[in-house]
């Protein structure tokens, strides 16, 4: 004890100076020290890498790797209002993974303005309800706002961490260094797919930028993968935001919710209407879904659809074409239901886990239910059959946009259904300049599996021939 003690001792002496400081936090002493309060807004911008969250080649992988050449935030926290302007290339060559191939320079503009997120591609605008948690905890989470939020949601401080909750968005700590500036962010979100999420953020080599400190080093981790690294080299507190609506997206609150149904044969349906689809496959005494995208109130709109087209018999199987984000936001709703996943080998630990993490910070569908859900694993092919109808389950081998990629294929039908591998384009969209690889490997596996396709029905998109697929890759029948 004594020698603790004696330590302990020495260590306070050679941390004198910041144990001194230390005494002094308190988050208004956090306040003076960022200048956080006459900080109405800031923009921001840099250049480093970004990684695309959700879309790594196999699960227990990091997510794909681009090169931002630009990055531009702005940030108001009295709207509240986040927009984020990035220029980016290919950083994975191969390109391996979702969110892939980039040829040449993309542009991606993210924005969120109150209760309201959306994208801007081009002209258009898109709803992204989806992503507004998470850039709501981007803004609060930004070296100011998290000192504002902190002090509108009644932080508690213990040592030299800031702690916080918003009740059903996130739950944020806040660490700051021996300056009272924040240096690290700890907080945990809500997540479609994996329950809870913890997102850190790192904060380093504080400067002065006109009267503010900011951090010109930025490191975040989502999911415990990289998922930005910035350099930032200008800073400009108050600038102007514009934060107003678009109309169009006020008008879609809720673009998740619209399902549109078509009959593709007796007993097979396409359930699209919005960025992502599903279909459903009528067996004797039960039904097979493939696909849930997105999130729980996608998953609860295409429940509701099925039980109409088929109210009598039980959906036995979803089957799970790949555990990227955007495509299993949906299991953990459906698997509350009692339903059994059916996914390539390569996802199965991941999606087990996945169904059986906690939703501590916005209970869903799934934590409501107590229950974990079943996960079976299938390699090259697996067969569903009742006599009557056959459905192949067919691993997409040797696919770069993900390992463990898999189709459903009705023989009899003539339909396939397939994600990622093979997006058709709008019916009078100008041809790409380069033929997408996924697409040419999705049709040298139909090719070797020798299916007979009529009819694609992909997992974005609109329903194809399979000449479609066979012009798109530059074979002209
Ligand atoms: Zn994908």
């Amino acid at each position: 004890m004594r020698e603790f003690l004696s330590r302990l001792a020495a260590v306070c002496v050679l941390l004198s100076p910041l144990a001194a400081t230390a005494q002094d936090t308190s988050i208004d002493s956090v306040a003076k020290a960022m200048r956080a309060t006459g900080v109405k807004s800031i923009q921001y911008s840099g250049s480093g890498v970004n990684f695309q969250v959700g879309q790594n080649y196999s699960p227990d992988l990091a997510w794909p790797r681009f090169v931002v050449k630009s990055y531009t935030r702005v940030a108001s926290y009295e709207t509240p209002a986040l927009r984020d302007d990035l220029v980016r290339l290919q950083g994975e060559d191969p390109p391996r993974g979702g969110g892939q191939p980039v040829r040449g320079e993309q542009r991606q503009t993210f924005v969120m303005s109150g209760d309201f997120a959306w994208n801007v591609v081009g002209d258009v605008v898109n709803p992204t309800p989806i992503a507004l948690i998470d850039r709501q905890l981007q803004l609060w989470t930004t070296p100011h706002g998290v000192v504002k939020a902190a002090i509108a949601n009644k932080a508690t401080l213990q040592g030299r961490v800031i702690s916080f909750v918003v009740p059903g968005k996130f739950r944020v700590k806040a660490t700051v260094d021996g300056q009272n500036l924040v240096e690290k962010i700890d907080a945990v979100a809500p997540h479609a797919v994996l329950g809870d999420v913890p997102v850190e953020i790192r904060y380093s080599d504080y400067k002065d930028f006109g009267g503010v400190k900011f951090p010109p080093k930025i490191k975040q981790t989502i999911g415990a993968y990289p998922a930005l690294e910035l350099t930032v080299s200008d800073v400009q507190p108050n600038a102007a935001v514009d934060a107003s609506v678009p109309e169009p997206i006020r008008q879609t609150p809720t673009p998740y919710a619209r399902v549109t149904t078509q009959m593709v044969a007796d007993g097979v349906w396409f359930l699209s209407g919005g960025s992502h689809n599903s279909a459903l496959i009528e067996m004797k005494d039960h039904v097979i879904l493939v696909e849930s995208p997105l999130n729980d109130e996608r998953a609860a709109a295409v429940l509701a659809e099925v039980r109409t087209l088929v109210p009598n018999k039980p959906i036995k199987y979803v089957v799970a074409t790949h555990h990227h984000f955007d495509h299993s936001g949906g299991l953990r709703a459906i698997a509350a239901e009692d339903v059994t996943v059916i996914a390539h080998d390569v996802n199965k630990a991941f999606l087990e886990k996945a169904l059986a993490a906690p939703a501590s910070v916005s209970p869903d569908r799934l934590a409501k239910s107590g229950k974990k859900g079943t996960v079976e694993g299938m390699r090259d092919k697996r067969v569903l059959t009742d006599g009557t109808r056959t459905v192949e389950l067919l691993h997409i081998a040797g696919n770069t946009h993900h390992s463990g990629l898999i189709m459903a294929y009705l023989p009899k039908e003539k339909v396939l259904v397939e994600a990622d591998a093979y997006t058709p384009l709008a019916p009078n969209a100008p041809a790409p300049p380069a033929v997408n690889p996924f697409s040419v490997n999705l049709a040298e596996n139909i090719k070797r599996l020798n299916l007979a396709v009529d009819q694609v029905l992909p997992l974005h998109g609109r329903i194809v021939p399979i000449a479609e697929l066979h012009k798109a890759i530059g074979h002209h029948h």
